[in-house]
């Protein structure tokens, strides 16, 4: 099945085979969070499709080094080279030292994504812990004749490069297109070109967080923290780098540039990104002030919200829609994938207790067949999702006694419910849940019994008293040769 996987690469614009420059290994590298604020559920949105992606290939028996990074440094106001710290305006408006912002929103980070079940990245490396990585590839980027300095700031140098490699390949634009888009530099600009970026900025005196360097005091650029710790911990090329799509026309075409000019080859064969979460129609974001926070959500303590979500809930909505397209948050939308979370995990239970036949009347081998395809398929979960339904209709189907499984097919269907949907999909059985259908499966096994206690001193009314009273609660009590069973009815 390995062999078979397709990524949509941006840089193709296609679905490609996926090929490992190492056999059976993969380097993913996903630019993680700025962590000066809570992440809203469209951070969460871009980092649960890259566990969904992270799982699969795990599943896949590929042995994955996954780094997220943490951005605790250089990333400025509206992401310019000019522009207050996003760190330092918050330590000032919150009182706190820039590393306390930090520490505090990234344990937030963690906390959120332990919630939703994400699985944590090999490798998890920090802007202000890798500096000295930062300044060896700025220093290089410059012997190389690809920057230059100015008053103590570093810039690339876009023309230069573009006259050697081509700039703006990820969104497919050529440089005079690019150029026709920026705003004059004006007499008072450091930059030589319009689209020149910073690689280290001088600090000023009121800097709070800042480093010393060959240019003098200062702070790395928001770019340049990426190339450093991919090449760091992945090689110089590597195979997988994924974003938000948001950072495909500034952050990672400039990651494409910084690490071409150092070692004169691409730094990454498949480039993945993830389309945005909405509110109507709108991109979730910090600044249009439309963003849900994920406790906000799991509450429901917003006007926009007309009840709470669990997390496992939110996170079977994102599997719904394919991580290339737009997901547009809606109450209807949520309560439908509540819905369809619990259909998923009863018919998960129900499968513990079926009962097998002498012939199968569904195709288990063709379902395992599909979800596999669907998977590699680019990711596609939503059609995983489709077929792990119709799996669930299947089991359903036997309970009630409408279609029969044989044992073998019984065992592969359970494998295929349990790999897909907790280690693939990385759904898993909320924790209150599981404690309420421990006693529930408890509370029945009494009452089942005392049924078959009343029936046999043939007190018929009162045995059909409880199974129609059980009934009027969406219990269903069904009698078989090998006694009375009992499911929820939906
Ligand atoms: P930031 O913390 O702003 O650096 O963003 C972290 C990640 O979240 C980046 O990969 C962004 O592309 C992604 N992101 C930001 N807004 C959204 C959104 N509305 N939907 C999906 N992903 C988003
Ligand atoms: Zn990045």
């Amino acid at each position: 099945m390995q062999n078979k996987l397709l990524i949509y690469n941006t840089l193709s614009r296609s679905k490609e085979k996926f090929t490992p420059i190492t056999p059976g290994m993969v380097g993913l590298y996903v630019c993680g969070p700025t962590v000066y604020s809570d992440v809203h559920l469209g951070n969460c949105r871009t980092f649960i499709s890259f566990d969904l992606i992270y799982r699969y290939l795990l599943f896949l028996g590929l042995k994955v080094r996954y780094v997220r990074n943490i951005t605790d440094a250089g990333h400025l106001e509206g992401d310019r080279d000019e522009g207050e710290d996003k760190f330092a305006k918050k330590a000032k408006l919150e009182q706190l030292e820039p590393m306390e912002i930090v520490q505090k929103y990234t344990l937030g980070f963690h906390d959120v994504m332990r919630e939703f079940n994400a699985l944590p990245p090999s490798i998890e490396p920090t802007a202000t812990g890798h500096i000295c990585e930062q300044i060896e590839m700025i220093k290089m980027i410059i012997d190389k004749g690809y920057a230059y300095v100015k008053n103590g700031t570093v810039y690339f140098d876009v023309e230069k490069y573009n006259t050697e490699f081509s700039y703006g390949q990820l969104t497919n634009r050529k440089l005079d297109e690019l150029l026709e888009g920026t705003r004059e530099l004006s007499g008072q600009d450091e930059k030589k070109g319009r689209l020149d970026f910073a690689l280290w900025i001088q600090s000023k005196p009121e800097t709070l967080m800042k480093w010393p360097s060959p240019w003098g005091w200062g702070f790395p650029g928001w770019h340049i923290e990426c190339s450093a710790m991919s090449s760091k911990y992945l090689g110089d090329t590597f195979d997988i780098h994924g974003g938000g799509m948001d950072l495909q026309a500034t952050h990672h075409t400039n990651e494409i540039a910084q690490s071409q000019a150092c070692n004169h080859k691409a730094p990454v064969n498949y480039w993945m990104h993830t389309n945005m979460l909405t509110v109507n129609g709108v991109r979730m974001s910090k600044s249009a002030g439309n963003g849900f926070l994920p406790g906000e959500l799991f509450t429901g303590a917003h006007p926009l919200l007309e009840k709470g979500y669990s997390p496992m809930a939110v996170r079977f909505f994102m599997m719904q829609t394919h991580y290339r397209s737009t997901l547009d948050f809606s109450n209807e939308a949520l309560q439908a994938s509540e819905k369809g979370y619990a259909r998923l995990m009863t018919s998960i239970k129900t499968l513990e207790h079926l009962k097998i036949g002498p012939t199968s009347t569904s195709n288990i081998a063709a379902l395992e067949q599909k979800c596999f395809e669907a998977m590699n398929d680019d990711f596609n979960a939503p059609i995983l999702v489709a077929n792990l339904f119709e799996g669930a209709r299947i089991i359903n189907s036997v309970n009630d006694g409408k279609e029969t499984i044989t044992a073998e097919d019984l065992k592969r269907l359970q494998k295929i419910m349990h790999h897909f949907v907790f280690d693939v999909l990385g759904l898993k059985s909320e924790q209150s849940n599981s404690l309420t259908d421990k006693a529930l499966q408890g509370v029945m096994e009494v009452i089942l019994e005392i049924r078959k206690e009343v029936k046999a001193k043939k007190d018929f009314a009162a045995s059909d008293k409880l199974r129609d009273d059980l009934n009027k609660i969406h219990i269903v009590i069904k009698d078989t040769k090998d006694g009375a069973s009992w499911s929820i009815q939906e």
